[in-house]
This record gives C-alpha cells, structure tokens and sequence, in this order.
C-alpha cells in the first residue's frame, strides 16, 4: 500500500515540474467580468479599455479580418504575452464563459510591442483579451497609447434594403416608399464617398416568409412597444439570396422608447447579415410626449440614415453625450480621436456636471444603442455653434446643414467595410 502511494506522489511531482518548464503557457482568463469593449480602427482614447487589457476587455472579430493590436513599451517590464479568449455568453450577458484561442508573443517596433493575428472563425465572435506578464500573472506594466486596426478581404461597395413596417402613411412632405428609398440611395452615394452603393432594395415586413404575420399592415409600428425588440433583429438578413447582405434600415412608426429619438444603431454593430445588429431603425415620426408626436420629412429621415449607418460602421459622435458615456464608462474618449473632425466643448461640459448622477448599465454583447437625438433644450448651450455641428456624426439635430464625413471618418468606415461579410 505505501509502495503505491510514494509511487503516486512522485509521478505527480514530475508531472506539476514538466507542465510548469514550458514559460508561458499558463491561461489566464478574463477575471473581471469584462467591464469595456473595443472595435477595429477606432481612435478614441479608450483610457479604460486599456487599463483592463491585462484583466479583460472584449472585442468583435469577423472571419478572416487581419488584426494589429499595440501599445507602447514600458520600458520598466518585459513585453507581456496577449492571450485572446473566444467568449460566449448566456442570454441576457450576465455570464460567460471563455476558451483560450491565441498566446501572442510581441514584437517590438518603433517603441511599441505589436501583436497581429487573423481570426478564423467562420463567423462573427467575440473574443477577450489578457496580459500575462513575467511571473505568469496578469501583466501589471503601463498600456499607453493602446490601438487596434483591422482589415478585411471583403467587397468595399455593399446595398441597402428598406423594410417598410406597419401602415406607413408616406413622409411629412409627401414622399412615397419608392420615393424615399430614391433620396436614400442619392444622398447615401454623396456622403459615403469613395464606397460603392450598388442598389437599395424595398421590402415590407408583412410579407417576411417567415415572421410576416407578426407585422400587420394596418397599424404603426413603435419600435420597443409594438414588439420588445427595440432593433427588430428578426427583419434583418432578409432571406432572399441577392438581399441578404444588404444593409437592412428598418422603417417603423416611431421610435417609442424615449422621446427625441429619430434613429438606432449600435455603435459597431456591424452586421451584414441577419441576427443581433443587423438592423438600422428609423421612426417617420418622433415622439415628443406620451401623447404627441412630430412627423418627419424625408430629409429628417434620410440625415438620420446616413448618421446611424456610420455607427452601424464604428463611427463614433464627433462628440460624446451623456448616453454614450452612460452606455460606454469611459470618460477618456470625449471625443472620436479622429485628427480632422471637431468637437464641442459645451455638450462635453455639460456632460461631466452629470457625471456622478449615471447609473452604470450592463453593455456586454448589447453594444449601447446610439440614437440620433433631438433637442430643444437650452442645456447643452447653442448647438449651432459647436464646430462639428454639421458633421453627419454629430450627435444631435441642429438648424446647421450637413456637409459630410471627414477624410478621416471615411477611412474608417472603408476599412471596417472590408471586415463584414457580405
Ligand atoms: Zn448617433
């Protein structure tokens, strides 16, 4: 009996001595509940997602994209290893559970430790990161200027289809569906400049094959009362083969979850296909009050388009509002970090003498939703003379004209572009 158990104890031994003389392979997994998310190309400032590289933060990769990740060296450690874990959550992202894909070595260029790798995953996933530093444990070093691209092999020019939803009665000043999709497809080529618009395609949601009947034809749809879904995730990926990657803008009543509201997206959400973030939501009306609403002209409507399409791309407001922060946490990124747009210090101001009055929100896999919002309030100061007023990203409805992109949000929007399928 005790020939057995020494026998035991020294297999056991050398075991724990073998698994522990290969350096660095050890996983640490994510520990932190994966508090802040991250997406390719993006410039903001993002002080919080690196602050929880080490521990933590998650990521959206689409098949076949070629990933960079950097940040600069600190001089005073050794160049952690990044692991990245594939992510799946359960289904109201309170939980997850994680397996590890990637254990990166750096490599050191021009002061920064770079870490590239392409995703092989044969659809959209999430994965996490960590650092793991000298000792096998999470990297405790300086992540400064942190930064990560991404490119794709897919197409840069890409379609629309408007979903007409419930009794659509036409736009304040009188334009048709045909109409309308008409202006979209115009003004879409003249703001997205450099990407190809092929067509937009006209679909009505009482005739989806599979969830048409939910959708009667002789009632106004309100986005999150006529259905919980707010998004209408279940219209998008319209299952016809030639409209099944285009980018589906959902055309409802209004927008019933709060007033001001024109437009929804989530801010990378970036999928062209069908399923969660498929789908851009646009109201023909706004509602003001619980018992009244504006109706809006196709101008209104298609502005807001164009606006939520570059979210849909991982543009973010030229400047940052309270919801943004309230959904995002991160108070480093006030503004989108893109070299040539503006931003405006009076929606900022006001945005920090609330800070301590935000309640956190759970963001996991439900990226925040970015509305196009407007105001008549006099709280943000006169919006007209914020310099970024007449970018199509900024974040609220003003008497300023809008003039388009910058070559810099253009540049991120066509690289995002080559990562979706479609
Ligand atoms: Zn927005």
């Amino acid at each position: 009996m005790k020939k057995v158990f020494f026998v035991c104890v020294f297999f056991f031994l050398a075991t724990f001595i073998g698994c522990s003389s290969e350096k660095k392979d050890v996983t640490l997994s994510p520990d932190n509940g994966l508090p802040y998310f991250f997406y390719p190309n993006d410039l903001a400032k993002q002080d919080s997602v690196a602050a929880n590289l080490a521990y933590g933060t998650y990521f959206t990769v689409h098949p076949q994209g070629a990933y960079k990740l950097s940040f600069d060296v600190d001089p005073s450690y050794t160049a952690p290893f990044l692991q990245l874990h594939r992510v799946s959550f359960n289904e109201d992202g309170t939980r997850y559970s994680s397996r590890r894909v990637r254990n990166l070595k750096a490599t050191e260029i021009n002061g920064r430790w770079e870490y590239s790798f392409v995703s092989e995953e044969s659809d959209l996933a999430i994965w996490a990161t960590t650092l793991v530093g000298e000792d096998h444990d999470y990297y405790s070093g300086r992540v400064d200027h942190f930064l990560f691209e991404g490119t794709g092999l897919y197409s840069s020019s890409f379609n629309l289809n408007l979903i007409v939803t419930g009794s659509f009665k036409g736009t304040a000043d009188g334009y048709d569906e045909n109409d309308l999709a008409a202006k979209l497809i115009t003004s879409f080529r003249n703001i997205y400049q450099g990407i190809q618009i092929d067509t937009i395609f006209i679909r009505y949601a009482e005739f989806h094959p599979k969830v048409g009947h939910l959708y009667p034809d002789n009632e106004p749809w309100l986005a999150g009362t006529s259905s919980k879904d707010v998004m209408l995730n279940e219209l998008g990926g319209w299952p016809e083969k030639t409209i099944y990657d285009a980018l589906d803008l959902v055309l409802v009543h209004r927008i019933d979850e709060s007033t001001g509201v024109l437009g929804y997206s989530s801010l990378f959400s970036a999928n062209l296909g069908g399923g969660e973030g498929s789908t851009i939501v646009l109201g023909t009306h706004m509602k003001n009050t619980s018992t009244s609403e504006t109706w809006l002209k196709a101008d209104q409507i298609v502005e807001t388009a164009i606006h939520e399409v570059g979210h849909f791309f991982g543009l973010r407001h030229t400047t940052t509002t309270i919801a943004d922060f309230t959904g995002l946490q991160d108070f480093s990124s006030f503004e989108d970090g893109i070299d040539d747009t503006e931003w405006c210090s009076s929606v900022f101001g006001y945005a920090l003498t609330k800070r301590k009055s935000i309640i956190p929100t759970d963001i996991y896999v439900r990226r925040p939703l970015m509305p196009k919002v407007y105001t008549g309030a006099t709280s943000y100061g006169n919006l007209n003379e914020c310099p970024d007023a007449s970018n199509v990203m900024f974040p609220f409805v003003t008497d300023v004209p809008i003039t388009g992109f910058s070559k810099g949000q253009l540049e991120i929007i066509s690289k995002n572009l080559t990562l979706i399928p479609h």
